[in-house]
C-alpha cells in the first residue's frame, strides 16, 4: 500500500538521508510536499525526481528561481513562511520535520495540529515550544516519531516498557570533534574544525552544537518533553565511537541499549516504517572490528554548554526557547568567522542572563519570545570582542 510523505528540510542532510530511502523504495511512498530554504535549484531537481505536488521555498526571493526549474512541470511552486504552513498543512501519512531551527517552528506546529504522524529531527522546535509543542500534539492526537538518533534509541527501548518502570535515561555524546581539546585551543577554534566530526556528516549548524555540546543540552531539553520521566532521571554520558546512541535503566536494573552504525538513515527508516521494519543499505556493526566502546564523563568546564541547556531545562518556561536563540544567533556568527568558538556559551549565557520573559503559553509568545532573545543576542554581539 502506497503511503504519502512531505519533507520540510528536503535539501538538507536528513531531508536527503530521508529521499535516499524513499528512493530505493519509490514505489511505496507518495510525496507531496517537498520544502528548503532557497536552494531553488535542488529543490526543484527533488521534486522533478519525486514527482511531488508542491514544493516551497521559505525564502520568497527564491520562489522565482523555483518557478523556472520547474517550469513545464505539474507540480505546484511556492514560496515565503506561509506557503510552508499551507505545505505542511496538506493531508500526509508522514511528515518529516526536518528544517533547521526555531525557522521549523510553525511548519512543525501545523502538522501537528493537523494529526497523524510527524517524524521528528528540528529538535529546536521542541525545545523552543516545550509544553506548547507536546500539548498541541495531545489536543491533535499526534504522534511524534523521533528522528534524533538518541531519542530513536530511547524510544526504541520503551517499547514494550512502561515509561513509570523507568529510573534512568542516558544520553549518549560522542563529544564532537573537539572532545580532546584544552580550553586554549577551543578559543582558537575555526569553523572547518568545528565542522569536520568524526563519527557523523551533518549540516553546519548541527555540526557546531557538536563540538561546543550544545547539540547534546538541546537533546538534554528534547528528551524532557519527549519522555516525561522527570530531569533527574536524565544523564549524558561521552561515548566517542557513537554507536551505543542511548540507554533506558528499568527500575529492576536492566539497561536496554540500541546500538547501530553511526548512519542517520537508521533512525529514519525506524520512523518510516514504524511500527515495522525497513531494509537499510547501512552495514551493520563489526563489535570485533570495533573492538571496544569506551564511555566518559562530561567535561562543562571546557564545554559549558551542557550545563546552560540543563539549567534552561530546570528553570523551565521561557528558559529554553532564549537558550536556543540566543545559540542560533551566535553559532551563526561563528560560522561566519565574526566570533571566537568559546563565546558561543557565553553569548548564551549572558542572554539568559538578561532577558528572563513570562512562561509562553501560546505559539505566538513562544515566536516573541524567540525573536525578542535574537535580538538581544545580537546587541550583545555587537559589544563583545571578537576574541
Ligand atoms: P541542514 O542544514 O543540512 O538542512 C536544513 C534544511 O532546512 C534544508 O533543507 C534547508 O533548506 C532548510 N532550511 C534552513 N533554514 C530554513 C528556513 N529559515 N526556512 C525554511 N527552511 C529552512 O540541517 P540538518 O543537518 O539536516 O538538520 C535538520 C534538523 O535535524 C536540525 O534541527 C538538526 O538538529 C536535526 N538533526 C540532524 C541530524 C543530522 O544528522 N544531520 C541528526 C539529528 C538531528
Ligand atoms: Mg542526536
Amino acid at each position: 500500500m502506497t503511503r504519502s510523505i512531505s519533507i520540510l528540510g528536503a535539501t538538507g542532510s536528513v531531508g536527503a538521508s530521508t529521499l535516499d530511502l524513499v528512493r530505493r523504495n519509490r514505489d511505496e511512498w507518495r510525496v507531496v510536499a517537498l520544502t528548503a530554504n532557497c536552494s531553488a535549484r535542488e529543490l526543484a531537481a527533488l521534486a522533478r525526481e519525486f514527482d511531488a505536488e508542491i514544493a516551497v521555498v521559505g525564502d520568497e526571493a527564491c520562489l522565482r528561481d523555483l518557478r523556472e526549474a520547474l517550469s513545464g512541470s505539474e507540480i505546484e511552486a511556492a514560496g515565503g513562511p506561509s506557503a510552508l504552513c499551507e505545505a505542511a498543512s496538506r493531508p500526509v501519512d508522514l511528515t518529516v520535520a526536518a528544517i533547521v531551527g526555531c525557522a521549523g517552528l510553525r511548519p512543525t506546529m501545523t502538522a501537528i495540529r493537523r494529526g497523524g504522524a510527524i517524524a521528528l529531527a528540528n529538535k529546536e522546535a521542541l525545545v523552543s515550544a516545550g509544553d506548547v509543542m507536546t500539548a498541541a500534539v495531545a489536543q491533535h492526537g499526534a504522534t511524534l516519531l523521533p528522528v534524533d538518533s538518541e531519542h530513536n534509541a530511547i524510544f526504541q527501548c520503551l517499547q514494550g516498557g512502561r515509561i513509570e518502570d523507568v529510573r534512568a535515561i542516558t544520553l549518549t555524546a560522542s563529544g564532537g570533534p573537539l572532545r580532546t581539546w584544552t580550553a586554549e585551543q577551543l578559543a582558537l577554534a575555526t569553523p572547518a574544525q568545528a565542522v569536520a566530526h568524526p563519527n557523523w556528516s551533518m549540516g553546519a549548524k548541527i555540526s557546531v552544537d557538536s563540538a561546543t555540546m550544545m547539540n547534546k543540552g538541546l537533546e538534554f531539553i528534547e528528551a524532557h518533553h519527549l519522555f516525561p520521566v522527570g530531569l533527574e532521571a536524565l544523564r549524558i554520558i561521552v561515548h566517542p565511537q557513537s554507536v551505543v546512541h542511548s540507554m533506558v535503566e528499568y527500575r529492576d536494573g536492566s539497561t536496554l541499549a540500541q546500538l547501530g552504525p553511526s548512519d542517520m538513515r537508521v533512525p529514519i527508516a525506524s520512523c518510516l516504517a514504524y511500527p515495522a521494519r525497513m531494509d537499510t543499505p547501512c552495514a551493520p556493526l563489526d563489535l570485533a572490528a570495533l573492538g571496544s566502546l569506551t564511555f566518559e564523563p562530561l567535561d562543562e568546564v571546557r564545554f559549558p554548554a551542557t550545563r546552560l541547556a540543563r539549567e534552561a531545562a530546570h528553570a523551565g518556561g521561557a528558559s529554553p526557547a532564549v537558550l536556543n536563540a540566543a545559540n542560533e544567533v551566535a553559532v551563526a556568527a561563528f560560522l561566519a568567522g565574526q566570533m571566537a568558538f568559546t563565546r558561543i556559551a557565553l553569548v548564551v549565557e549572558q542572554t539568559l542572563e538578561r532577558y528572563t520573559p513570562m512562561a509562553p503559553s501560546s505559539l505566538d509568545d513562544v515566536l516573541g519570545v524567540d525573536a525578542e532573545a535574537r535580538s538581544r543576542a545580537r546587541e550583545l554581539l555587537e559589544t563583545m570582542p571578537i576574541g
